[in-house]
């Protein structure tokens, strides 16, 4: 049983944390929006909640995750106006809003897979299946006097929610509009946001891809109160523990916050963690600088997913991360060497010490960095395979899966070129023999030479 402590945003502060239910942790990650590939960056918080979860069950709870799947009214500017990102991405394949939601939305599972992120028993709630609770919440908001019609549509009234901001402290007479596309100016104050947009065909214009009948008129949820409708469906409310990256804190997050707390009264979630951003090349991602990467870039440059998460988990979640190629290509070298390794350790039992060091450092507020530094120490002093394992528990590795995937479906032809330098080798033929090794690691393969024998085994980016 490990003691957890998590640097909460709410409070600011360092906190132990201590679930609402015995034995069961709810935890809510604020998911993708489905009309492109996810990048790197958008996983690094499927990362931190992955290792949230791995933590929280090694300690001993069952862990009831939701992710959301943002299939509906996630705008252009991130804010209120705009394009709705499904829409524009539908009209630019030439596809229909579900197909665009369905095929990411696909895509994103398969980048989970690749970065071995726990989603067995994960609930995957779609906002346009949850319109009907969406709806429900925002009658309540109106009944109670939070909410206020526009020409178009109907918008949260900030002002009368007196904690409004105080995730992560937000000081809401500086946020400005400026970075706003356009300003609304019927809106009572910038920081009022859409519970519900028209569509134009509300207005006789043209109908939307996607929009739906409410008591304001036909249209569609504004993007943050999906969150607060399927969390509360799922997880009830309070519920322990919202992550997210840090960008949602000073909007989407506190929108949630009041939404839900001004409906309900009380609080939406108790906990609440932000994972920091990657940078690339010491950039920001971007479009117009062209480095905006995919878990299936790195796939076609040859580099595992899982280097990707070694690389990350050398981070501490709450740090910001700069991505660049060599860096993961050096995590990719590190991990086929300890995926080696880990082959070559003694089948001796779990190094108690370690892993109780391990358990204090993920403790204090997931602390991979530490905990990674504590894996290469076990491996430099020979630790067990136990001790590896126990690890990988939380570290998500894949050691023991990796090093027998190495292993297996040699071919035979390869098999020969081992045989035959292998021969070459206690001949003292030592040109035949390197020529020979180039052939097969050429093909895929490494070699380790020990005394007179040499082991034979894939290298890691065949097994992508
Ligand atoms: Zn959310």
């Amino acid at each position: 049983m490990i003691e957890i402590k998590l640097n909460n945003t709410l409070t600011g502060k360092k906190e132990v944390f201590l679930p609402i239910h015995k034995n069961e942790v709810r935890m809510y990650n604020c998911g993708p929006t489905v009309y492109f590939f996810p990048h790197i960056g958008n996983m690094r918080s499927y990362i931190l909640a992955d290792i949230l979860r791995r933590t929280i069950e090694y300690s001993g709870s069952k862990v009831k995750q939701v992710i959301n799947i943002t299939d509906v009214g996630h705008l252009v500017s991130d804010g209120d106006e705009g394009e709705d990102k499904i829409e524009k991405s539908a009209q630019k394949e030439g596809k229909t809003a579900f197909d665009i939601a369905r095929f990411y939305e696909n895509a994103y599972y398969q980048d989970l897979k690749d970065l071995n992120i726990k989603s067995d028993d994960t609930k995957f709630p779609r906002a346009t299946e949850h319109i009907k609770e969406q709806i429900e919440i925002l009658k309540i908001l109106e009944e109670k006097g939070f909410a206020y019609k526009t020409s178009d549509g109907l918008y949260f009234d900030t002002s009368k929610f007196k904690d409004y901001g105080k995730l992560g402290n937000i000081n809401i007479k500086e946020q400005k509009e400026g970075a706003r596309i356009e300003t609304n100016i019927e809106k009572r104050n910038p920081s009022d946001f859409a519970l519900w947009k028209y569509s134009p065909s509300a207005s006789g214009g043209e109908k939307r891809l996607q929009e739906w009948e409410s008591p304001w008129g036909v249209g569609f949820p504004g993007w943050h109160i999906e969150c607060s409708a399927m969390s509360r469906k799922y997880l009830d409310q309070p519920f322990d523990i919202h992550t997210g990256g840090i960008d949602h804190i000073p909007v989407h997050h506190n929108n949630e916050i009041a939404q839900s707390e001004c409906a309900f009264g009380v609080p939406l979630a108790n906990f609440w963690l932000h994972n920091e951003f990657i940078t690339v090349e010491g950039e920001k991602m971007s479009k117009s600088l062209g480095n905006i990467f995919t878990i299936s870039d790195l796939k076609k440059r040859q580099i595992h997913p899982l280097a990707f998460r070694l690389w990350l988990l050398s981070g501490h979640y709450r740090s910001p991360m700069n991505f660049t190629w060599d860096a993961v290509l050096g995590a990719h070298k590190t991990l086929e060497k300890l995926i080696f390794e880990f082959d070559n350790l003694s089948k001796e039992d779990i190094d108690k010490e370690t892993i109780e060091k391990f358990e204090s450092f993920l403790g204090d507020d997931l602390d991979t960095p530490k905990a990674l530094a504590l894996l290469h120490n076990a491996f430099n002093l020979k630790k067990s395979k136990k001790t590896i394992q126990e690890m990988d528990k939380i570290l998500g590795l894949n050691f023991s899966f990796l090093s027998k995937k190495i292993k297996e479906n040699i071919s035979d032809e390869v098999m020969e070129l081992k045989n035959e330098r292998d021969t070459a080798r206690k001949e003292k033929n030592w040109q035949k023999s390197d020529e020979l090794r180039e052939e097969i690691e050429k093909e895929g393969y490494l070699l380790e030479d020990k005394n007179d024998q040499s082991i034979l085994r894939k290298n890691l980016s065949s097994l992508i």
